[in-house]
């Protein structure tokens, strides 16, 4: 635990592997589960491609479906520290709808997850062991929806399309947005209900609407040096991302079929920015989405990432499995 807690607190990039259980659908269907966590303490997930073939994909660490958020939330925590002292990070869960990126980020009120835990942690650290340093917390909730972003703690719709600039500080910014000033974590719960509410708005299937976009939060923090009036700020993006499955072909049409190229898109663009960070290219290609555009200043240069690659275990699921695993393996 203390060498994963280093190592999460000096990397740049990180990726954790998580796989919910079988549900209970998939139970009573009598689907067999296709992972094997014999090596999951090294981070090595197998997954069984045949009956007699075993794929090992490598991760900096694997949650079994017994792994509970305080378990995730305890390996990630390291990042928050990292905002603290200045770094931007993001964090992500990457992974098929279905799979657990909504409850691995955001939970339920009885589990909560990492978006929550962060920014009580963020109070918590800020409060208690900072004492020569005041912070300013605030927080924005963006959906990406279709290459457009959707301001989802506007109180009145704006008819004004919503863009990314670049603030002459190098700092990127959607000039417009809300940024909701938190004191407290009572407060931040409350403006993550509204972020929710309002991403139904407009859609007749909620769960639909998200698992097509992508729900990013986004915490500014500046720091007061008080001894020596030193300012810092830094962005911790907390991202939900869309559903990455492949659609049926009979599926793809009219609105679906942009629905679903603009998430390949965006999806694919995130993939080749962490893979060109990675490989040290000297072209990194943050404009080729919303997304990435967005989170340029928190991937790459000094920051940190955390993603989820989020897996279902079912033998109903490989290929989509496969396929985020293989994501995941590209851009570690
Ligand atoms: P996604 O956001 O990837 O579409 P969800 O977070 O909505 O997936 O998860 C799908 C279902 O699986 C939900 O009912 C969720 O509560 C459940 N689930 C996901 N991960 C876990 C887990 N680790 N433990 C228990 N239930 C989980
Ligand atoms: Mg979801």
């Amino acid at each position: 635990r203390r060498k994963l807690y280093n190592q999460v607190q000096e990397a740049k990039g990180i990726v954790f592997c998580r796989c919910r259980p079988l549900s209970k659908e998939e139970l009573s269907a009598g689907y067999a589960t296709v992972v094997d966590f014999d090596a999951a303490k090294d981070g090595d997930l197998g997954i069984l491609t045949g009956a007699s073939t075993k794929k090992i994909f490598k991760f900096d660490r694997v949650y079994t479906p017994k792994d509970d958020q305080v378990d995730v939330f305890a390996d990630a925590s390291p990042l928050v520290v990292s905002v603290l002292d200045g770094y931007n990070v993001c964090i992500f869960a990457y992974g098929q709808t279905g799979t657990g990126k909504t409850f691995t980020m955001e939970g339920t009120e009885q589990r909560r997850g990492v978006n929550y835990r962060t920014l009580e942690q963020l109070f918590k650290i800020s409060r208690e062991r900072r004492e020569n340093f005041t912070y300013d917390i605030s927080v924005s909730v963006l959906e990406v929806y279709n290459e457009q972003i959707r301001d989802l703690l506007a109180t009145s719709p704006t008819s004004k399309k919503l863009e990314i600039k670049q603030a002459s500080e190098g700092f990127h910014h959607v000039p417009g947005i809300v940024e909701a000033k938190v004191g407290n974590i009572k407060e931040v719960w409350n403006v993550l209900q509204a972020g929710s509410s309002a991403r139904a708005v407009g859609s007749n299937n909620v769960n639909e609407h998200s698992s097509r976009s992508h729900c990013m939060l986004c915490i500014m923090v500046r720091a007061k040096n008080l001894m020596t009036g030193e300012c810092t700020k830094s962005k911790l993006w907390l991202v939900d991302l869309a559903g990455s499955e492949r659609l049926a072909k009979t599926d793809v049409q009219g609105e679906r079929l942009k629905e679903a190229q603009n998430i390949n898109r965006s999806l694919s663009a995130l993939g080749d920015v962490i893979f060109a960070l990675a490989t040290k290219s000297s072209h990194i290609p943050y404009r080729n989405s919303k997304l990435t555009h967005l989170l340029q200043d928190s991937l790459g240069g000094d920051s940190k990432t955390l993603m989820f690659v989020q897996i279902s275990p079912s033998e109903h699921d490989l290929g989509e499995t496969l396929s985020s695993l293989n994501f995941a393996t590209r851009v570690r």
